[in-house]
């Protein structure tokens, strides 16, 4: 689903992804862990073309994403083509940047009716069901102010579902949250891995990478270091700087 293949991007001087290699076959989870500033956050944001690679090629599920071939060349692709891509692959950020004048009923149905131009009666009963699958049915009149951070997240997860994306990126979903709201978000994002969403999760949360991860990457200093199964990672992991990583978060 998703094929990457030798990202390079860089802020300024820095290096921020250094020939970076990376897959995710359809139905897998895959958590990327790493120290901060290994450029996590760097590759999900290029997934999708929120930052623009210097160089590389991504495909999610057989599309480029951000570019397409002119003369042997890449020219970045329309704003047109580049948002069409952005609506099939869903993004939950750390904050959860819902629309506070919106209600979480109308938060969920405002891109499919307005960006995918769906029937306002459909969507309304599709985001019906999300709510009870991330369990707000009761709260679908609440503006933002009124849930919790917890809440606004898992509303902010029905909102990326609604638009039935083919991929879903997680950067860090669970880090601005109190602790006691940490698992009730990780709980949605657990099912939506049982039932065969294809996902990529930037986290902090080990426990979800050991217990959910199909596949874990282990990024350091704009590098992929290790990756392979959890059991791999948090078991026998082969690398010293995997080792080194998980002996001081876990
Ligand atoms: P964390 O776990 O702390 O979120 P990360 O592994 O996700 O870290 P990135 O957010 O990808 O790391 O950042 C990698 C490096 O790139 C960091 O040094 C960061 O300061 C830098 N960086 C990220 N975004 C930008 C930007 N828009 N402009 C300049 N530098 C940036």
């Amino acid at each position: 689903m998703v094929n990457a293949q030798q990202l390079v991007k860089s802020f300024g001087s820095q290096i921020v992804l250094n020939g970076v290699d990376f897959s995710v076959d359809r139905g897998q989870t895959v958590v990327v862990i790493g120290p901060s500033g290994s450029g996590k956050t760097t590759l999900l944001r290029c997934l999708n073309h929120l930052e623009k690679i210097d160089s590389g090629r991504i495909y999610v599920d057989g599309q480029l994403i951000g570019y397409r071939e002119r003369n042997g060349r890449l020219v970045e692709d329309s704003d047109a083509n580049i948002a069409r891509q952005r609506a099939q692959i869903g993004f939950v950020f750390q904050r959860f940047n819902l629309f506070a004048h919106m209600t979480a009923l109308e938060n969920i149905i405002e891109a499919p009716i307005h960006v995918l131009r769906q029937p306002k009666h459909e969507v309304i009963e599709r985001a019906q069901i999300l709510l009870e699958k991330v369990g707000l049915s009761a709260k679908a009149s609440a503006y933002p102010h009124k849930l919790s951070g917890g809440q606004q997240q898992r509303v902010a997860i029905a909102r990326a579902l609604a638009m039935q994306p083919k991929l879903m990126l997680f950067d860090e979903a669970t880090s601005a949250l109190d602790p006691e709201l940490v698992g009730e978000v990780l709980k949605v994002m657990r099912d939506l891995a049982e039932e065969g969403m294809t996902m990529v999760v930037v986290t902090h949360e080990m426990g979800f990478a050991r217990d959910v991860a199909d596949h874990v990457v282990f990024m350091e200093k704009a590098q992929i270091a290790e990756q392979g199964p959890p059991e791999q990672i948090f078991g026998d992991c082969l690398n010293d700087r995997t080792r080194e990583f998980l002996g001081k978060v876990l």
